[in-house]
């Protein structure tokens, strides 16, 4: 499949070639937010910019994750603004950082 044409498709519809997470059935608010937040950024990091892995591999540090902008234990808002799509490697890298910090820092 093209990148162009992953916009013109229904996530229900990609399912089964793009990874766990696309898998078909039923899904939970929290399963479609990530997946339009992957849509969103179009397969890419919000850091690195580089395209991620829609398949999760613990072992593939361009797996993606979500990212809280600013850290869960950081007081961050309840809010979707504060998620990002983002590589395992950044993410890991990125820790307890804010978005901000981290991307002053890199
Ligand atoms: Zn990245």
């Amino acid at each position: 499949m093209t990148k162009a044409n992953r916009h013109d498709l229904m996530p229900e519809e990609y399912d089964h070639e793009l990874g766990y997470l696309f898998k078909p059935g039923p899904k939970t608010w929290k399963q479609r937010r990530r997946i339009r937040l992957f849509l969103k950024q179009d397969g890419k990091c919000f850091y690195c910019g580089e395209d991620m892995n829609p398949h999760w591999d613990g072992h593939d540090p361009k797996s993606w994750t979500i990212d809280h902008v600013i850290p869960r234990d950081r007081n961050p808002p309840c809010v979707g603004e504060n998620y990002v799509a983002s590589c395992k490697g950044c993410n890991e890298t990125k820790g307890r950082l804010t978005a901000e910090e981290y991307l002053e820092a890199s």
